[in-house]
């Protein structure tokens, strides 16, 4: 079983395209798992390079999914001015108002975490090890990109504005430069949400409040940059790519005054928080029990999600904004 799931990992490491916001979300992940209580961490801790690999598996997913797209932004601007009370908060208040095919084309991130979170909740009660750590995965990407202000705008790469690359710029380049030399993640432990459709609301409308300061300030910085200051060329992964400077970057990252580094923070915080809150809505099942019983199931689960990918490989070329 054990060379089965090396030779398929090897083949599938062979042929992934990684893109640039992977580095940040498997952070979140990896990170949440230590503000974890102890009888918590007894079953993520192991599962920690799990989680960490599967974090963007609903990035991947949307190369494969048509139905994934619309799970992972909702462009807020669609629906008035801050702080949008023209949108229901409840599903249910918005497909009446909107109906189900104009949200979906609006993007319903808030909606999906709350789904997510009910069925974590789920299969905590059944004692699912399998789904637990799939869920939590997933769960903790959506709430990642729900953190980032430009998956709450429908300019969401800059295209309306002549920013093109911003949001890769933002959320890939500047954590790829600057979390693990400058950031720190110490954090409080995980804390119960006595109402966590409310806390999503609240971390997707502070992002859209974020929108006007990520596109302004890059516009405002671009003007006392040459292209080729902005820009340069550098090696990543053998080959030579263009990417904002590291100039650029940081003069970027001043400017907006820590804003990756305190919502990557809070990502973090957030996702421990919501896979607490889960365990404790379903009555703070024993993991120990859990492990113990189903490993093979967890090893099953790997080898299904690892053919599944083998199967359907991400377009090449396609970037991940
Ligand atoms: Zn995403």
């Amino acid at each position: 079983m054990r060379s089965i799931v090396l030779l398929l990992t090897a083949l599938l490491l062979s042929q992934r395209l990684y893109c640039w916001g992977f580095f940040a979300h498997e952070k979140i992940n990896a990170y949440a798992i230590y503000l974890l209580p102890p009888e918590m961490l007894i079953f993520y801790k192991p599962a920690a390079q799990y989680l960490k690999t599967h974090a963007t598996d609903p990035d991947k997913r949307r190369y494969v999914l048509k139905n994934e797209g619309p799970r992972h932004f909702i462009d807020l601007d669609q629906y008035g001015n801050y702080p949008f009370t023209e949108l229901p908060r409840s599903w249910e208040a918005a497909v009446e108002k909107y109906g189900e095919d104009s949200l979906l084309q609006h993007g319903i991130l808030p909606w999906r975490v709350q789904e997510l979170l009910n069925r974590l909740t789920g299969a905590f009660k059944n004692r699912n090890q399998g789904a637990i750590l799939r869920l939590s995965a997933d769960l903790g990407h959506y709430i990642g990109d729900a953190h980032v202000p430009l998956h709450t705008s429908s300019n969401h790469n800059g295209q309306k504005t002549n920013q093109h690359g911003i949001h890769g710029f933002w959320e890939s380049r500047l954590p790829e430069l600057l979390a693990d030399k400058e950031w720190d993640f110490y954090l409080e432990k995980a804390r119960y949400m006595s109402q966590p459709a409310e806390m999503i609301w609240k971390i997707i409308l502070e992002s859209a409040a974020a929108v006007d300061s990520v596109l302004g300030q890059e516009a405002a910085l671009s003007n006392s940059f040459s292209s080729d200051q902005k820009y340069a060329f550098e090696w990543r992964n053998q080959a030579l790519i263009r990417q904002y400077s590291t100039q650029f970057s940081q003069r970027y990252n001043a400017l907006l005054g820590g804003m990756v580094e305190r919502r990557m923070r809070q990502s973090v915080q957030a996702v421990a928080d919501y896979w607490y809150t889960a365990w404790i809505n379903a009555g703070q099942p024993d993991l120990r029990k859990i492990r113990a019983a189903s490993a093979a199931d967890s090893m099953l689960y790997t080898l299904d999600t690892l053919s599944f990918y083998w199967r359907n490989q991400p377009v090449k070329g396609k970037s991940c904004d």
